[in-house]
């Protein structure tokens, strides 16, 4: 009974314990199997001639918040054709140092924003062994469902400076990263994908990136192209910001700071504001002509995202292109001609109302991905531990 609890506490099946020593800092595990008639891998033949014992130490996952190590005795037959062999173990992999459990702990533990070096030193194994599982993880992309969305990050991968993300917003999945945002990197991805694949894709997603309009054009010929909401919006929101510096340039020092620490009240929607930070809001627009007509203007676009109607927003999404386009301030002229030239796929958001705006908790994960890894350049590696971890 006793030895039967024993074996049932390890969890390795045809296993016998035969010692067990604990040591300040790890704890060993004696564990023998029971002998077994054979194949021999060479001829095919059935032996139960055992020829001679090894001894082998295998790393285990932790017991006891110790490391654990197995001693495995391990048996060697001997076949009539003159073949000596090892016996299998269901829990250990051909020349390997370590148990199978283990192994697959560490690729666990892998999908958690923690360093390699962090899991090595939990798992008693080198940082490298860590890497060389990490390799060993393979992810593919799934096959493409109606709406794909593309957003880039900044990765300073060993492929290039940005990297992109390939979304499901619909499943709300990470589908793949792409070394780099160059058409010429896209245009190899996608050529690489099933052209039935492609042309189920109903609605493209994207930000104002030519290469990714091109691409859609070419590989996804029955796709809509939306430009991804929270990045027109950031247009407006630059061109604000942009007055409101320029005009605090020209003001004295005591106001300035004023200004510059009141940044908030300006870009939150003013029906949002409290009734206090309403009127400070209005204070400032009072006395500076350019901030007041920005801020109509930023009004005035929030409220055109927000109308339930798609052919009020076009009318007036059109309107307010021409009142920018000539309002005299050329932050606003700027964000204009902008929206002018992407005007199609803008009103393509407002339309069939799809974002990527799930891609921004993704990113903010790959950016902690980054730092804990202390910038991975490896991009095979950086695209593993993103699709390890975001799936
Ligand atoms: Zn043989």
């Amino acid at each position: 009974m006793h030895s039967y609890c024993i074996n049932k506490l390890l969890n390795l099946k045809e296993v016998k314990v035969k010692n067990i020593v604990h040591a300040d800092t790890f704890a060993k595990i004696f564990i023998q199997t029971l002998p077994r008639e054979q194949k021999c891998p060479c001829c095919g033949n059935a032996t139960k001639r055992i020829h001679d014992y090894r001894t082998q130490t295998i790393k285990d996952l932790p017991f006891q918040e110790k490391n654990c190590y197995l001693v495995l005795k391990k048996r060697r037959y001997r076949c009539s054709c003159g073949k000596r062999f090892f016996e299998k173990y269901d829990f250990l992999a051909r020349y390997q140092q370590r148990s199978v459990r283990l192994t697959h702990s560490i690729a666990e533990q892998l999908r958690d924003s923690v360093s390699l070096k962090y899991v090595a030193k939990r798992t008693n194994v080198s940082t490298n062994t860590v890497s060389r599982i990490l390799d060993t993880i393979n992810y593919s992309c799934p096959s493409l469902k109606d709406t794909v969305a593309i957003d880039e990050f900044k990765g300073n991968a060993d492929t290039g400076k940005y990297q992109c993300i390939l979304v499901n917003p619909k499943q709300h999945t990470v589908m793949d990263i792409l070394p780099d945002r160059t058409q010429s990197h896209l245009s190899e991805y996608f050529r690489g994908i099933d052209r039935s694949q492609r042309n189920r894709v109903k609605f493209f997603i994207c930000d104002m990136w030519q290469p990714y309009v091109d691409i859609a054009h070419a590989y996804f010929p029955n796709a809509q192209v939306i430009i991804d909401k929270y990045h027109f919006i950031r247009q407006v929101t630059w061109a604000i910001e942009n007055v409101r510096k320029r005009l605090q340039k020209t003001m004295p020092v005591s106001l300035r700071k004023y200004y510059k620490r009141s940044h908030k009240l300006i870009l939150t929607r003013y029906d949002k504001l409290k009734d206090k930070n309403k009127d400070a809001c209005d204070l400032m627009l009072h006395y500076n002509d350019d901030l007041r007509k920005a801020h109509m203007l930023k009004e005035w676009f929030y409220r055109i995202c927000q109308n339930p109607k798609y052919a009020i927003q076009r009318t007036e999404f059109y309107e307010w292109i021409k009142n920018a386009e000539c309002c005299g301030m050329k932050e606003f002229e700027k964000c204009a001609t902008t929206y002018r030239h992407w005007s199609k796929y803008i009103l393509n958001a407002f339309k069939y109302g799809l974002t990527n705006g799930i891609t921004e908790g993704f990113n903010n994960k790959i950016k902690v991905i980054k730092r804990i890894s202390y910038g991975i350049r490896n991009f095979k590696r950086l695209r593993t531990r993103i699709l390890h971890s975001c799936n």
